[in-house]
């Protein structure tokens, strides 16, 4: 196990009964901790690095941000409804009870632009497959997908499009 995984906390109850919500922020605190987390998220596409990564909100920023810096690719945000101020696509996606809304810039992928997805928890997999279809619909190539863990339990990757690689730095 790295040394970062042992900094993931788990706090019960957040934000709702019932949930364990995986906190990464001592990840984050951490300056190795930090370091060998975006190691680990960057190692897989370090050959073939991608024209830009996209981070989708919050938390999926700041690791796609990190990956773009270290790697030497772009950062493009998914964001929650109305926080984008140009014009803007929007998907839709399922949760437990409800459902919700992630968008994108309209003019933020250039056609054919090869892009990785970045999140920091895969769950049941709802947001990331709404940021594949915000990133497919522009046209760009969706090359993968990178979250720091994985929740084995929520089934996130049998739902995942299963030609699109998809890289977890710690099945949690
Ligand atoms: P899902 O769409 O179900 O895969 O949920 C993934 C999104 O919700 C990610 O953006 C995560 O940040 C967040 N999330 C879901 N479950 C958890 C959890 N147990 N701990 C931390 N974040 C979570």
């Amino acid at each position: 196990m790295p040394h970062w995984s042992s900094l993931i906390r788990e706090v019960p109850d957040f934000p709702k009964p019932r949930i364990v919500f995986k906190d990464i922020t001592p990840v984050l605190a951490d300056a190795r901790g930090l370091a060998d987390a975006i190691d680990a998220m960057a190692a897989p596409w370090r050959d073939a690095v991608p024209d830009a990564f996209v981070g989708i909100e919050s938390r999926g920023f700041i690791f796609a941000a990190a990956l773009a810096q270290a790697l030497g690719a772009g950062f493009v945000p998914v964001r929650k409804p109305g926080k984008l101020p140009a014009r803007t696509i929007a998907s839709d996606y399922a949760l437990e009870y409800g459902s919700d809304r992630l968008e994108m810039h309209a003019d933020a992928l250039p056609a054919g632009a090869r892009v990785v997805l970045v999140d920091d928890v895969l769950a049941t997999g709802g947001t990331l497959r709404a940021a594949l279809s915000l990133a497919q619909r522009q046209g760009a190539t969706v090359v993968g997908a990178t979250v720091l863990v994985e929740l084995p339990a929520l089934a996130g990757r049998e739902r995942w499009d299963a030609g699109i690689p998809l890289h977890v730095a710690l099945q949690g």
